[in-house]
């Protein structure tokens, strides 16, 4: 009998999933069953995703960075990699206020409703203003200051920081750029090394992947809120789901243009990143797969993607700042406030740096939503509205922050001369079961 390929796998683990929520969510006792006996399964797999993501930035970008063999060739690199990423987050900050000016989601929340949504989730919206409250008292260039760590250890220690980390990586890379060969050429075999033993770690992890997906789906589902709430909000899911969808057509829609590669290439290529990221909602935990999908097949040579999407997870998050931006917008709504086309434009920008101050996990864009809504003076407690709805959406929106960094690393990889073709070292045999 044929195999699966790995992302009909996972999907079948995510189905599988859905479904055991909704049987156990029917018996007194399978919530506590599904928390105690499934759940810790889904909390390894994510772990072991998390415990992978700092040797793999070290490694794969060490070695990225001394391959260049040129400093000139690294800062246009990061130029046109930070340009393209901010063009993409506009590009759908726009997307998202367009449409939620459109289908105006927030005129058929009535008044009931409201009361009733921000009477239930008021307590749980000041733990996530506490949160922002705490990264807006810093001052204008505290974003550059975080960016150089005191200490390498330190900053490894907390998957937080992985801009941190990336800085190490790209500073000891130059370094080693810049002294003879025949010192650096032990460090970099090293690294090469190293980089592949990480690579087969995640292969080792991904054979898991369904199995993980399974536990995660089945452990959100029975804790997930009444469905009552969830269709009261309908429209202003719909209207965030259409916007990202929109960008996937984007995202297919500009790998085409710039590099001719066709839509079911770039989808098949990218897919098993996409289920992880829905499943997981952490770009940050997808990362290891990313890379691998990215570099081995979408045929991105890993001299760029080691650079770009490492750096793309923790910066660069369309899904993200269209959320906010629809998100902005429909709590204005909702509580009756004509916004004009200044605060809108003020929401480009805000959406956009939130965006990109968001950290790469679960629920993180909501925080950074407290500061779009104070920005444009939008009630605050109007978090409360979309609270029901977030997890949901938040397992969307990764999945476009994950494909978006795809894109521009096949963009950027083409406009290097970097783009070649698919190279599956033994992933996919991995997955059929024939290695290993
Ligand atoms: N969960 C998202 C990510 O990791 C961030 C967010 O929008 O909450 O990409």
């Amino acid at each position: 009998m044929k195999k699966l390929a790995l992302h009909w796998k996972i999907l079948l683990g995510m189905v599988l999933g859905v479904l055991f929520g909704i049987l156990m969510s029917s018996f007194a006792e399978g919530k506590g069953l599904v928390q105690d006996w499934v759940k810790p399964f889904g909390t390894i797999f994510i772990n072991s995703l998390k415990l992978i993501a700092v040797p793999l930035i070290l490694g794969s970008l060490i070695k990225g960075v001394s391959d260049l063999k040129d400093i000139s060739k690294l800062s246009k690199m990061g130029g046109k990699t930070i340009l393209i990423y901010i063009l993409t987050t506009v590009m759908a900050v726009s997307i998202g206020l367009f449409l939620v000016n459109t289908i105006k989601p927030g005129n058929s929340i009535s008044e009931k409703t409201r009361t009733e949504l921000v009477g239930s989730y008021s307590q749980n919206t000041q733990k996530y203003k506490d949160e922002a409250a705490s990264q807006k008292q810093s001052g204008p260039l505290k974003a550059l200051v975080d960016l150089v760590p005191d200490n390498i250890i330190g900053a490894s220690s907390e998957n937080k920081n992985m801009l941190q980390v990336i800085f190490f990586a790209i500073f000891f890379g130059v370094g080693l750029i810049l002294i003879p060969e025949s010192k650096s050429k032990p460090v970099k075999d090293f690294f090469d090394g190293f980089n592949e033993v990480i690579l087969k770690m995640i292969d080792l992890i991904m054979l898991a992947a369904p199995y993980g997906v399974f536990a995660l789906l089945a452990s959100l589902i029975v804790e997930s809120p009444s469905t009552d709430l969830f269709m009261a909000l309908g429209w202003y899911a719909m209207t965030v789901v259409l916007g990202l969808f929109l960008m996937i057509v984007l995202y297919v829609f500009l790998v085409y243009i710039f590099t001719g590669k066709k839509p079911k290439f770039f989808i098949n290529g990218i897919s098993p990143a996409q289920l992880l990221a829905f499943s997981t909602s952490s770009s940050a935990a997808t990362l290891p797969v990313t890379m691998e999908r990215v570099s081995e097949h979408l045929g991105v040579e890993e001299e760029v993607s080691s650079f770009v999407l490492p750096i793309g997870a923790t910066i660069n998050m369309d899904g993200t700042s269209l959320y906010q931006a629809v998100a902005a917008v429909f709590i204005a709504q909702a509580f009756g406030m004509d916004l004009s086309f200044g605060v809108q434009l003020g929401i480009v920008a805000t959406a956009t740096l939130a965006s990109i101050g968001s950290a790469a996990v679960p629920g993180a864009g909501m925080v950074m939503l407290v500061i779009v809504l104070a920005q444009a003076g939008i009630p605050e407690a109007g978090l409360a509205l979309i609270f029901a709805v977030d997890r949901p959406l938040d397992m969307c929106r990764t999945v476009v922050n994950v494909t978006g960094d795809a894109t521009v690393s096949m963009v950027v990889a083409k406009t290097e001369g970097k783009l070649g073709k698919p190279h599956v070292k033994d992933w996919d045999d991995d997955y059929e079961g024939k290695k290993i």
